[in-house]
């Protein structure tokens, strides 16, 4: 699924990701976990194509293409998905809209037909009440006034309607309550299948008990430093980061 060779990325000429190597194949889900500032958000940047980074060095593949180079857009119609940690608002641009722009775009990628507003209606409302929102959100600006529980629910909303093949979550479970943090569990145990894979990337064990994952990897200035499973997750838990910086 994706493939990342020595990725080493900067931002303005500071050096963040110091040789990435990471392979996550179709059907799992993979954990980055690490201190603030180590370079998890900067990796999620970098697969995503976000252009205010520098890849200096190494590759990114998916589906065998390599997409080091890709354009944002592109990847997005690859089947990458970028969930945020600090969702933006776009006020005047309604959920609606613009979910199903994304969708048809994809369509129209993928050489199918695009959806007629009944079909997306049908789709849309039957993701909302999963998630526990009210229809009414589909006609709410984009993240505009969301409380942190709606920005993250309406992240899993595209996620459930667009059905990426790679979801990266960037710390998708920080502030959320439990009850939110549940909802938030139960949308991304639905989306994953055999054919798609997932990166959770946090900083806590909570959200790791609702979505279990199968390869947990630490990041450290940079660098993953340990791969292992949901007992490196608990080893963390218990003895910080430190014991593992060696
Ligand atoms: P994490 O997500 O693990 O907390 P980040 O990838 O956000 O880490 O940040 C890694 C490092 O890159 C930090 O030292 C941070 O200060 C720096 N950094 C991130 N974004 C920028 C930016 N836009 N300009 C300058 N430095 C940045
Ligand atoms: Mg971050």
């Amino acid at each position: 699924m994706i493939k990342i060779k020595n990725l080493e990325a900067s931002i303005e000429e500071k050096e963040i990701l110091k040789g990435i190597n990471l392979e996550i194949p179709n059907g799992e889900v993979h954990v980055i976990m690490g201190r603030n500032g180590s370079g998890k958000s900067t990796l999620a940047n970098v697969i995503a194509g976000n252009e205010a980074y520098d890849v200096d060095g190494g590759s990114i593949h998916m589906n065998g293409d390599d997409i080091t180079e890709m354009s944002i857009e592109n990847r997005a119609l690859q089947g990458l998905f970028l969930c945020f940690q600090y969702p933006v608002a776009i006020p005047g641009v309604s959920m609606a809209y613009f979910l199903r722009a994304a969708l048809n775009a994809q369509n129209k990628h993928a050489g199918k037909e695009e959806m007629d507003a009944l079909q997306f209606l049908t789709s849309a409302k039957k993701i909302l009440s999963g998630l526990g929102l009210d229809d009414s959100f589909l006609k709410r600006s984009i993240n505009d006034g969301f409380s942190g529980g709606e920005k993250k629910k309406s992240e899993i909303l595209q996620l459930l309607m667009l059905n990426p093949k790679l979801a990266v979550l960037d710390e998708t479970d920080s502030g959320l309550d439990v009850d939110a943090l549940r909802t938030v569990a139960k949308g991304v145990n639905e989306f994953k299948n055999e054919q798609n894979s997932v990166l959770i990337i946090t900083h806590y064990q909570r959200l790791l008990e609702y979505i279990k994952p199968d390869v947990v990897h630490i990041m450290i200035d940079g660098k993953i430093v340990k791969t292992g499973d949901m007992a490196l997750v608990h080893e963390v838990e218990k003895n910080g980061y430190a014991g593992l910086a060696k």
